[in-house]
Order: structure tokens, then sequence, then C-alpha cells
């Protein structure tokens, strides 16, 4: 299947940050055809703006979270159908900085992403363990059921993608060994396929968590890891070209 990378800026970006927009759009359409499907999920402040310029150059965009709801008294939240009026067609859900900040628990999640569905998008459902966790040895157990709880059935017949992030390694600059992501990597796949068949062999599981340009070849060469989740990298275009061009 085609990689993905997505690019999650998180709460960063003014409007000046669109320039940087334009460079990676720039660098896109001047340099070699990508290998890979790109997309940023910028603040919801640039989304309208970024996706305009981006259906020039081919990079797609997505929202970073979305209501349950398709609209209604939710002061200060954002609709999947807003974000796919701005002109998105990606949405991450279940963050583990959203999990932690807003107590974000699996079933929202799932539900989350079920919204996502509805209006048309493709959500990006993040599962990770926290450091606890891998140390006392349950990261596949957690990370499972995070994924068994975070995933809606739909996904038997519409488009989801999964993002493993261990929380431990998200801006930190540490990440697992290549043995780890693929061994967490294979169970998930397994998981997958267990629950939908050819279907779960064909979802994209995306590896997150302190990807750079120096370390993004040789994770993306890991068996059953079909793209990456960028933060931080995501934010230069020449280090997000670099990732984009690891592919
Ligand atoms: C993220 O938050 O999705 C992420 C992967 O961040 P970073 O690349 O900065 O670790």
């Amino acid at each position: 299947m085609t990689p993905l990378i997505v690019g999650n800026w998180k709460m960063n970006g003014l409007g000046a940050s669109l320039g940087e927009f334009a460079d990676l759009a720039s660098l896109l359409t001047t340099g070699e055809p990508p290998r890979c499907i790109v997309a940023i999920c910028p603040p919801a402040t640039l989304l309208s703006q970024m996706a305009d310029q981006g259906a020039l150059s081919g990079i797609l965009t997505g929202g970073q979270d979305c209501h349950v709801a398709q609209n209604g008294a939710h002061t200060g939240d954002i609709s999947a159908a807003m974000l796919a009026d701005a002109g998105a067609q990606f949405v991450i859900v279940g963050h583990s900085e959203r999990r932690a900040d807003h107590g974000e628990t699996d079933d929202l999640v799932r539900r989350k992403a079920v919204a996502a569905l509805a209006a048309g998008l493709t959500p990006i459902i993040c599962v990770g363990e926290t450091e606890a966790e891998r140390d006392a040895g349950q990261a596949e157990a957690v990370v499972g059921a995070q994924l068994a709880a975070s995933v809606p059935d739909e996904a038997a017949s519409h488009e989801v993608v999964i993002a493993y992030e261990p929380v431990w390694a998200i801006g930190t600059g540490r990440t697992p060994t290549n043995e780890e992501i693929g061994q967490m990597h294979g169970a998930l796949r397994a998981r997958l396929v267990e629950r939908f068949g050819d279907r779960g062999a064909a979802i994209r599981l995306l590896y997150g968590g302190s990807m750079k340009p120096i370390n993004a070849r040789e994770i993306l060469m890991i068996d059953n890891v079909d793209g990456g989740l960028v933060g931080g990298a995501s934010l230069l275009a020449k280090d997000f070209y670099a990732i984009i061009c690891s592919v």
C-alpha cells in the first residue's frame, strides 16, 4: 500500500507559518514526486487556507480532533463536518495529549472516529503505552486493549488509519528500538486481521514518536510500518520534506 506521512502541527502555527507550508509545497512540486501520500494537520485556524493551498500541490490536510456531534451547543469544540467543510480529508482522534489533557477514553475516541467517518473523513486513531506500562511488560496488552476499544466496527467497511505512538517517545527524542516497533506493529496487524480479515491487512499502521530525518528511513522500512505521524519535525518544511523523501 502507498505509505502515508502525516504532520501534526499540534498547537503551533500562526498565519506566518503558511510560508513554511508554501515552502513544503514548492519542494514537493519541484522535486521528484513523493512515493507517499502527504498530509498536514494544522491548528483549525489554518486549516481552510492550508487546504486551499494544499489542493494545488497534492498535500492533504486534517484536523487534530473532532467532537462526536455534527453541531450543537458545544462551545469551543469543532465537528468533523466542519473540518470536512474546511477542506480536510483526515482527522486525528485519541492523540495521547488529548487522552491526557482532556481525559479522553477509548469509548469517546471510538465515537469520534465514527463521527469522522460519517463526515467523510478518514480518522487517524492513536494508541500507545506510557513508559511505566512498557517497563511493566504491559505495552502490547495496553495498546491491544486501546485498539480493540478505540477502533469502531465501521473499519470493516470504511478507511481508517491507526497510529502507534508510544507516549514516552512523543517529543522526547527517544524512540523504541526497531525491533520493538516491528514487534508492536506486527501484534497490531495480527489483531486487525483477526477482527477485520483481509480488510485488517490493508489498514495503514503509522509509527509516531520522535520520527526525524535521521531515523525516518530505518523506521519506515520496518514490516507493517505503513507511514509516520510526525510532530515536531513536521514544523519545518526542510525536515518534513526529508522525512517524506525517506519513503
Ligand atoms: C505526535 O505528537 O504525534 C508526535 C509524533 O510528536 P513528535 O514527532 O514531536 O514526537
